[in-house]
């Protein structure tokens, strides 16, 4: 039977690789859902190629040009934020991708929870800001989270047939970003568009920021502890600028597993919309003897302080990366519209982290307040 698929967030770029992954098996999946912030164009294209049942375009000035294109189709479209949570929530898909970007994303992923659906995770800011309250939903609701984030993916396959409880750490692995190596002094004067040069992935802007300052690695610590249900002490970081190796779990007994590739998204994103299933594919193939050497170092967070900073949100707990993750979203854009520096960015998030009041077990409300609070904190620091 095919899988029909939810694709929140179809338009950016884990969106539209989904997409390929998709075409390439027919027979296994159909989508039923497509959903775009503002990308009108892309998404009324995708909406012809793909037919899916519902579509969302969240900005709803483009509400009557997205309808008016797609009149005739037998597709139902929806616009407003309210619309994201509504159709998350209908019994007419087997699997969501959540793929939207940012806090966002975590309203739709909360709904498809409640309704005990299977989400594939690309998402890490839902559980970053929520974990504690997501990872019980999950569980209450007989929902299930995949993950797609590539280390997840990583440690997911590592663990299957595994017993959790034979987990001794996990070791993720960052590349390290077009910055690798250098100090603040370098750092101080970077731009945006040397800042967005990913050396091994292309992704999404907010992503790409992330990875440069390591912020990225730092969420994925926060995104690991809920996955998987493990101890703050029991996650660690290395740089491997190569991204062959896309994590490790080390076992009680000293075995350590690994799972590798080419960096391609398109792995863990057919994988996590395949699980249980490991489907074949022509992509382009790790050759052990092109990577002759495969190389490690210790992170250098005395530079790239934002991994420091998610480090201490995590062991915190409560509120922290909630307010973490909101204050970063915040200047990761103004670093986009170059109106804070590269390492501005850490001083901003370290002030909110200081300022705004600590929760220890925040409610879902107390986490939109929070979100909403230091989000307005974050605009006085740097306006
Ligand atoms: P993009 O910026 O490329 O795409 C974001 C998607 O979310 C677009 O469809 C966009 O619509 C939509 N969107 C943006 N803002 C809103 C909003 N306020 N409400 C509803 N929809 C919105 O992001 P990526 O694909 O790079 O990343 C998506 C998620 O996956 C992120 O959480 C990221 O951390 C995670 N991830 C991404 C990886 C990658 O390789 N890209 C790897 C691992 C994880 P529109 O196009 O109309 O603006
Ligand atoms: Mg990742």
């Amino acid at each position: 039977m095919q899988k029909r698929i939810a694709l929140f967030g179809s338009t950016g770029s884990i969106g539209q690789q989904a997409l390929e992954v998709v075409k390439s098996y027919p027979e296994l999946f159909t989508i039923e859902v497509l959903t775009a912030h503002s990308n009108a164009d892309l998404l009324i294209e995708q909406s012809k190629t793909f037919r899916p049942n519902m579509v969302v375009i969240v900005d709803d000035k483009h509400y009557q040009k997205v309808n008016e294109a797609l009149s005739g189709l037998n597709i139902k479209v929806f616009s407003g934020e309210k619309a994201l949570t509504e159709v998350a929530a209908m019994d007419h898909y087997d699997i969501m991708l959540a793929a939207i970007v940012g806090y966002a994303g975590l309203a739709s992923t909360w709904a498809a929870i409640q309704q005990g659906k299977t989400i594939a995770l690309a998402n890490k800011e839902t559980l970053v800001v929520a974990g504690d309250l997501v990872s019980e939903a999950v569980i209450a609701n007989k929902a299930r989270i995949i993950p797609v984030d590539s280390e997840h993916s990583a440690l997911f396959q590592c663990l299957v047939g595994e017993n959790p409880d034979h987990i001794e750490k996990i070791t993720l692995t960052a590349s390290g970003g077009p910055f690798l190596g250098k100090k603040p002094n370098f750092l101080i004067n970077v731009k945006k568009d040397h800042a967005l040069q990913h050396p091994n992935w292309t992704m999404g802007a907010k992503i790409t920021i992330d990875s440069a300052s390591l912020m990225n690695k730092g969420l994925e610590m926060i995104e690991a502890k809920w996955l998987f249900g493990l101890k703050n002490e029991q996650i660690e970081v290395i740089v491997h600028p190569q991204s062959i190796v896309h994590s490790f779990v080390h076992f009680h007994d000293g075995s350590v597993k690994a799972q590798m590739g080419l960096p391609d998204m398109k792995l863990p994103i057919q994988y996590a919309l395949a699980f249980p299933e490991r489907l074949p594919n022509n992509h382009k193939r790790y050759e052990i003897k092109n990577f002759p050497s495969l190389t490690f170092e210790v992170a250098d967070t005395k530079t790239f302080r934002n991994l420091a900073l998610a480090k201490e949100a995590m062991f915190r707990g409560g509120n922290a990366p909630c307010v973490l993750n909101a204050a970063n979203e915040i200047v990761v854009e103004a670093f986009l519209k170059n109106k804070i520096g590269f390492l501005e960015m850490s001083d901003i998030i370290e002030k909110c982290l200081e300022t705004i009041p600590f929760l220890e077990h925040p409610s879902m409300d107390d986490y939109v307040a929070c979100d909403a609070e230091t989000r307005k904190l974050a605009l006085t620091l740097y306006k």
